[in-house]
Order: structure tokens, then C-alpha cells, then sequence
């Protein structure tokens, strides 16, 4: 992602105070991302959920969603003045063109906020949840891959959201696959048990996180 100069220079120097450990969580939809994070949080670990950074960055009369609604038209913003993430979702979906725009947009505001957030920090480390993390770097110290058959994810997600298997399937297509999730990971949870056992294996990550953290 190319920043401007100006978001450069504070990223930059935002990125010079961190002074965490960060760990990354990554995994594609309904692969256990929030069943892992919630884990770590129980361990008493900052959990920092980008998904929470995305709504953030386009509150009601913030810059970027009158930007959105410029660009996208004011149908975008629900009579409440938020952001109707569902139309904008669907909009950008099929269209890269698009969806690169708004990536440009949000992206470095994104970076930016979740940086304010991890200044906050008051644990030995910290854990980010970034879906659509792609590459390492930045803030990142070390990345936790939740990997899960695709279908238990289809499933998983299917029973959650409610929502029909062609539904849940054209989202797995739009993310990166396994192979390359795993291409990125220091280290993974491989989800396709019990919950029990995905306990068991937060607590033996957390141990290493610890000294990782220490060293
Ligand atoms: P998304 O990217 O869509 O936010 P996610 O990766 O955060 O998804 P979760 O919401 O944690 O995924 O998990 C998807 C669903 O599967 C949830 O209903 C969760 O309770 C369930 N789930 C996760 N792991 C397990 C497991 N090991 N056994 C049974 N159910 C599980």
C-alpha cells in the first residue's frame, strides 16, 4: 500500500513508539479468529480487533465517510449517518477497481488507529485480528495463522451467519487460500477439533508469547 507523504510521516513515527510485542491473528472467515482472540483475552492479553479499527475510522461526519459518500453516492449512508457496510460490502465486491479505492482510503487511516490503540497497551504483548492481513512487516512482530478446513469454515460460517452454502463459499473464494495463509505464519492453530483442545493450544502459544516477549 503507497501512503501519501503525510500519513507516511505519522504512521512512521507512530510505528517508532511502539514499544509491544505484537502477535497477528489471520484466518479466513469463520475459521475461529474471534474463538482464538477471545482466549487470549480470557489470559488477560489486549486484543485489538481491526474489524473494530474499520468502523472507527468511518464514524458518523468523519472525513472518510463523507469521502465514501462523495465517491459512492450518499446511498451509502444510512438515514442514522453511518456507513451501510452491507451496500458498500456488496458494491466493492466484484469490483476491484473499487475496492482499491477504498483500500487506499482506509487502509492508512486503519494503520493509524490501530497504532493509536496499541500505544494504550498494558499487557506483555498484544494480539491485532486482522482478517485480511497479506504480508509481514510494520507493527508486526510474529503471526498466528488460524487455519481450518474449508469445510468446517463453510459450515461454521454457514450455521452462524445463517446464510446459504453459495454464499459462504464465494467469500472463501475471495480470500487468500490456505497455502498461502500458512506461507505467512510463525506459527498455527490448525482448528478442526474441540474447543477444549483450541484452549489448550492458546495456552501453550501464550506461554511462548511470554518469552518472546521478555527476550
Ligand atoms: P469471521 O472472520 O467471520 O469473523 P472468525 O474467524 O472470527 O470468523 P469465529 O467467529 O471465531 O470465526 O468462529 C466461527 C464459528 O465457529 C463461531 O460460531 C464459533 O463459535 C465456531 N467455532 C470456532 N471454533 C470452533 C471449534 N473448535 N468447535 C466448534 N465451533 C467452533
Amino acid at each position: 500500500m503507497r501512503y501519501s507523504h503525510r500519513h507516511r510521516f505519522r504512521y512512521d513515527f507512530l510505528l517508532s513508539l511502539k514499544s509491544k510485542f505484537i502477535v497477528a491473528i489471520t484466518g479466513g472467515i469463520g475459521s475461529g479468529k474471534t474463538a482464538v482472540s477471545d482466549r487470549f483475552a480470557d489470559l488477560g492479553i489486549d486484543v485489538i480487533d481491526l474489524d473494530d479499527a474499520s468502523r472507527a475510522v468511518v464514524e458518523p461526519n468523519s472525513l472518510a465517510l463523507k469521502k465514501i459518500g462523495d465517491h459512492f453516492g450518499d446511498a451509502m449512508i444510512g438515514s442514522n449517518g453511518h456507513l451501510d457496510r452491507k451496500a458498500l460490502r456488496q458494491h466493492v465486491f466484484d469490483n476491484p477497481i473499487e475496492r482499491r479505492w477504498l483500500e487506499k482510503l482506509l487502509h492508512p487511516l486503519i494503520n493509524e488507529w490501530t497504532l493509536l490503540q496499541l500505544r494504550a497497551v498494558q499487557t506483555m504483548y498484544a494480539m491485532v485480528v486482522n482478517p485480511l492481513l497479506r504480508a509481514r512487516g510494520g507493527y508486526v512482530d510474529r503471526i498466528l495463522v488460524v487455519d481450518t478446513p474449508t469445510e468446517i469454515q463453510i459450515e461454521r460460517t454457514m450455521q452462524r451467519d445463517k446464510v446459504p452454502i453459495e454464499q459462504a463459499q464465494a467469500i472463501v473464494d475471495s480470500q487468500l487460500d490456505r497455502a498461502g495463509r500458512l506461507a505467512l505464519a510463525d506459527d498455527v492453530i490448525l482448528n478442526e477439533g474441540s474447543l477444549i483442545e483450541l484452549s489448550n493450544r492458546v495456552k501453550e502459544l501464550h506461554e511462548l508469547y511470554l518469552v518472546l516477549a521478555n527476550a
